[in-house]
């Protein structure tokens, strides 16, 4: 049995004054025997961090370099991540891929340097609204997963969280049936498994989009979902508190 992850993307939300709220909200709520993880703006890591140090909530970041360090504008290493109290780091989420072009060699090298940094990565992965009509889900998410485990390896993947997140779910509240999204959640294990059936009974795969106190119940009780990547509902304590306790 994979224990359970609920993460919250916070993306580029926020005040000092609102994530500080945020983070006392969720420290004193019950989110039941769900793992909690938080993913503030890079620059809040540090804050946050620090209310969190003693807590059972993890901290993460939304991205990481593909590189240790020097002449990289506006990048955060995987040591200053790791420094900051992070133990997660997100990569390949769809809105890096689609807004910042982020390839797919790309994302594998940043899920090599979360895992140089001693950072766990959360892959992202999925496919758009256009490329599921196409009918070619199966291709991109196997395309994308390729990437990490052909440069990595598949070991990578076990010191790995993966998280499917259809675009078309992100954000537009239009969430996967609980049936989409286990279809591709085995796809995914499947994938991983071909190559090594240790690696793929191990690794969480989190689902993601529009996922809500609502539908959470059902997304969760599927047998390859293993948690979730939140968005707008990690914004409100009480909302991603209660799709940990629907876990
Ligand atoms: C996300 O951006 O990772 C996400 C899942 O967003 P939302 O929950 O808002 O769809």
């Amino acid at each position: 049995m994979r224990p359970t992850l609920i993460a919250g993307n916070w993306k580029m939300n926020g005040s000092l004054q609102s994530v500080i709220q945020l983070v006392e909200d969720i420290k004193g709520g019950d989110a039941g025997s769900a793992k909690l993880a938080v993913c503030p703006p890079a620059i809040f890591l540090m804050k946050v961090g620090g209310m969190l140090e003693g807590s059972q909530i993890a901290l993460g970041s939304q991205n990481v370099c593909d590189q240790a360090s020097g002449a990289f504008t506006g990048e955060v290493s995987g040591a200053m991540l790791k420094e900051a109290g992070c133990q997660y780091a997100i990569v390949g989420h769809s809105e890096r891929r689609a807004l910042y072009l982020e390839s797919d060699a790309l994302v594998a090298a940043r899920f090599a340097m979360a895992q140089q940094s001693r950072l766990i990565p959360i892959l992202c992965v999925g496919e758009t609204l256009q490329e599921r009509e196409d009918g070619i889900t199966q291709q991109v998410v196997a395309r994308q997963l390729g990437a990490v485990i052909e440069s990595q390896g598949i070991e990578a993947i076990s010191n790995s969280v993966i998280a499917y997140e259809p675009v078309w779910a992100i954000g537009t509240g239009k969430v996967a049936t609980p049936e989409q999204a286990q279809a591709v959640h085995a796809y995914i294990r499947n994938l991983v498994a071909e190559q090594d059936a240790a690696v793929a009974n191990k690794v969480q795969i989190l689902y993601g989009g529009s996922m809500n106190p609502t539908n959470a119940g059902e997304l969760l009780s599927q047998p390859d979902i293993d948690g979730g990547l939140i968005g707008g509902a990690a914004l409100k304590a009480a909302d991603f508190l209660a799709i940990g306790q629907a876990a």
